[in-house]
């Protein structure tokens, strides 16, 4: 016969509805309940003074205690909603989270500031499993386009939103043409991210450095370059875990591994070389790592006292040195292809989160309301976020992602 409860741990901002949960289930009013912020309010402002914690505690439960003897039970009143979502963004995770929505019955707005669908997916050859991304991004637009639950908005750019979860109004000016408003009860940002274009290793100076987007353009392309080529280097971490983007992109070492072993499969005589840091093949992309070796590719690493230097020599052909960590001597190569593994960078998107108000970090990647407990929520009720926009990640979990914020937001619309 418990008719009230207190609970002393953890921070209210995460726990205090998972707390709620249970004492409905077992028929109690949810708002009969109390939390101590013993946490957030004492042991993390006290930590140097334990003792004196100890006491501001156990005068919060008490505090507490005696709150909870005078709390009503509270009862949740119905609001009509919108059951439509906006989706923002229009690639690889915006069309899944358009996709999965209108699947679920609801309406589903979506929002792209370029002429075309498909975001950075279209510029991939394939998944580290080898799966062609191109046969599933023209799948999703065919499917996006001819939804009719999906109203589309191309070329066009949120201007101004308000409301809160359930009945959000945000008004959208299409390119050229006057402003109209949508009213939605959810929305999910799928802004993206886009390739760090390096200022270094004479990228733009000289035609034959490219970068991975580059790379997969030529290896699509079929160009001659790659055919006749001999000695080709990958040079990892470009614009990553530097000062300016301390972050790993997560993505490129294994952008590098694949793309080294279709170079040895198209002629195993052809020399390739990964200039790395650390390569950062997790999971079972390791396999590909191990693949790479056994077919010959040449690791070398290098670290940020002595970075690896590109010049033109005399003749004007490429020139590549780098300190080799074992011999502990330099090694000179001239490449006839440099490819640089250009890092993930933010999309330039800060007015549109100003308007949301939602938060990004230092790098400017979007912040989750919690990592483990609301991954892919937003601190506002009713915002979600999916793909590049909040954090480098190869296409499957991009897919995933987006399929989460769209469960998220059914909670909602359902
Ligand atoms: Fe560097 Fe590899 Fe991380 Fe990319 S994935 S930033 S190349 S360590």
């Amino acid at each position: 016969r418990i008719n009230r409860v207190v609970v002393a741990s953890c921070s209210p901002r995460t726990h205090e509805p998972l707390f709620r949960e249970p004492i409905r289930d077992v028929g109690l009013n949810p708002y009969l309940f109390e939390m101590a912020n013993i946490r957030d309010q004492n042991t993390w402002v006290h930590m140097n003074e334990p003792e004196k914690a100890t006491d501001k505690a156990k005068d919060l439960v008490r505090m507490a205690i005696a709150k909870a003897a005078f709390v009503e039970p509270l009862h949740q009143v119905s609001l009509p909603i919108k059951k439509s979502v906006l989706v923002i963004g229009g690639g690889a995770s915006g069309m899944e989270a358009a996709l999965g929505a209108a699947a679920q019955g609801v309406n589903v707005h979506l929002v792209e500031k370029t002429p075309v669908l498909g975001g950075i997916a279209r510029h991939l050859n394939a998944t580290w499993k080898g799966e062609p991304i191109s046969d599933y991004v023209n799948g999703l637009v065919e499917m996006t386009q001819g939804n009719e639950a999906i109203t589309l908005h191309m070329e066009s750019e949120v201007t101004s939103t308000t409301g809160s979860m359930g009945n959000f109004v945000t008004t959208v000016a299409q390119n050229g043409s006057e402003e109209f408003k949508i009213e939605h009860g959810a929305a999910i940002l799928t802004t993206g991210g886009m390739e760090y274009k390096p200022n270094e290793y004479l990228y733009g100076d000289h035609p034959d450095v490219l970068t991975h987007l580059d790379m997969d353009a030529a290896l699509r392309d079929g160009d001659e370059r790659i055919e006749k080529g001999k000695t080709f280097i990958f040079v990892q971490c470009v614009g990553s875990r530097n000062e300016e983007n301390p972050y790993c992109s997560k993505i490129c070492c294994t952008h590098s591994l694949k793309s080294a072993i279709s170079l040895k499969k198209q002629d195993p005589r052809k020399r390739v070389y990964v200039v790395y840091r650390d390569i950062r093949s997790y999971g079972f992309r390791e396999d590909l790592y191990q693949e790479a070796r056994q077919m010959g590719v040449l690791f070398i690493r290098y670290d940020l006292e002595k970075m690896p230097e590109l010049r033109r020599d005399g003749d004007g052909n490429l020139e590549f040195n780098v300190v080799d960590h074992v011999l502990q001597m330099p090694v000179r190569i001239n490449p006839d292809l440099v490819v640089l593994a250009s890092g993930v960078v933010p999309g330039d998107n800060k007015d549109l989160y100003e308007k949301f108000k939602i938060p990004v970090n230092a790098e400017g990647f979007l912040v989750e309301a919690h990592a483990k407990l609301r991954p892919v929520d937003f601190a506002s009720d009713g915002l979600f976020v999916a793909g590049l926009a909040h954090y480098p990640k190869p296409l499957e979990e991009s897919i995933a992602q987006a399929r989460a914020a769209v469960a998220r937001s059914m909670t909602i619309l359902s």
